[in-house]
């Protein structure tokens, strides 16, 4: 049994994934020249180069470079269609993918409705070529607080197109969770779960506000909760799910190395941790490759992989019998491919 090989085909779930930082190299380039907008770079080695980021503020100009690139409703259909072959190609089976709408309404001048039918007409191609599907977090920007109304009532009234929750990005260390306590409340008024990034640039005192201010059902990394043993027992206590993406945590500096990242400690102390890319392309990363990361660099096992896969399942915000339901296939192909793939192995001597 080759463990990377189970880990590619492995059923999973990818509940941190932005979509405007999914878009397929080849796809950003075309429409960056369909669309006149001038990008730093002309081929796939270019795209590479432009993103190395020299921390997390060089990271948000590239993000608002590519965002611009998209125009017209077909972009994000198209868009929509291919985080879906993305996910189908890495046996992604469910994934909560988030979406900075007001910045794209911004950009391209389209109304939320007319952007919301083109993503959900790409994921509606998606699910008929590929059996994938997923859902959308719209996110407020953190840099831009002033439009956190405006988002959270978009989200709101986007629930009956896939919206599942409010999420927060941007940057963390400018504005904290304080800022955006008036859309999270009213998001959780109204029953929208709200799933804010939290602990990445900034530390545990941000994670404590996002649960305590913004009643987080979930935190978007949370990695360093690991530097508050209080904040760790409870996420363990109360099973908030976090959101680990460790490449992107190292590619954008928050830890030097994989050596240094807190996954194998958070997963120790029973923290309910799951496993993403966040904005792959970007990061020189996808979900297979993350799971790799998990065996190479953390020692993960078999049982350990289909844990985290099943975290995804028990954090995503599926309806409960959904979940269920999901769980006992997940649990289904896990034996079958242990099955094919050779018996009960023995993680790393593998
Ligand atoms: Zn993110």
């Amino acid at each position: 049994m080759n463990l990377h090989e189970y880990a590619r085909r492995m059923p999973k779930t990818e509940l941190h994934v932005h979509l405007e930082g999914s878009i397929r190299p080849p796809t950003l380039l075309r429409l960056a020249q369909r669309n006149g907008v001038a990008l730093p770079a002309q081929d796939e080695a270019g795209l590479e180069e432009f993103y190395r980021f020299r921390d997390f503020d060089h990271f948000i100009a590239v993000y608002i470079t590519v965002t611009r690139c998209l125009r017209t409703p077909d972009d994000y259909r198209l868009i929509a269609y291919e985080f879906g072959a993305n996910c189908a190609r890495q046996n992604i089976r469910h994934a909560e993918a988030t979406f900075s709408v007001e910045t794209n309404i911004r950009f391209t001048g389209l109304s939320w409705q007319a952007i919301v039918e083109g993503l959900n007409e790409g994921r509606s191609q998606a699910r008929e070529e590929y059996g994938v599907d997923w859902r959308w977090v719209f996110d407020i920007v953190r840099n831009l607080p002033e439009t956190q109304d405006e988002v959270v009532e978009i989200a709101l009234a986007a629930r009956e197109h896939g919206v599942v929750a409010l999420g927060l990005g941007g940057t963390e260390s400018d504005f904290p969770p304080e800022l955006f306590v008036r859309s999270h409340a009213r998001a959780r008024a109204e029953r929208l779960p709200r799933v804010p990034h939290a602990g990445e640039t900034a530390g545990p005192e941000s994670v404590w506000a996002a649960l305590r201010l913004l009643h987080a059902d979930r935190i978007g990394h949370g990695v360093r909760s690991a530097e508050d043993p209080a904040l760790v027992a409870f996420l363990v206590e109360t099973q908030t799910p976090i959101e680990l993406c460790p490449t992107s945590n190292i590619r954008l500096g928050v830890y030097p190395g994989y050596e240094t990242h807190p996954l194998r400690d958070l997963w120790d102390a029973g923290v309910l941790v799951t496993v993403n890319s966040d904005d792959p392309p970007m990061f020189g990363t996808d979900l297979n490759h993350e799971y790799e990361v998990l065996i190479d660099h953390f020692g993960f096992g078999l049982d350990e992989l289909e844990e985290v896969s099943l975290n995804g399942v028990r954090a995503s915000l599926l309806p409960e019998p959904d979940k269920t339901r999901l769980e006992r296939t997940f649990r289904t192909e896990f034996a079958e491919l242990r099955g094919e793939l050779g018996s009960t192995p023995r993680a790393r001597s593998l």
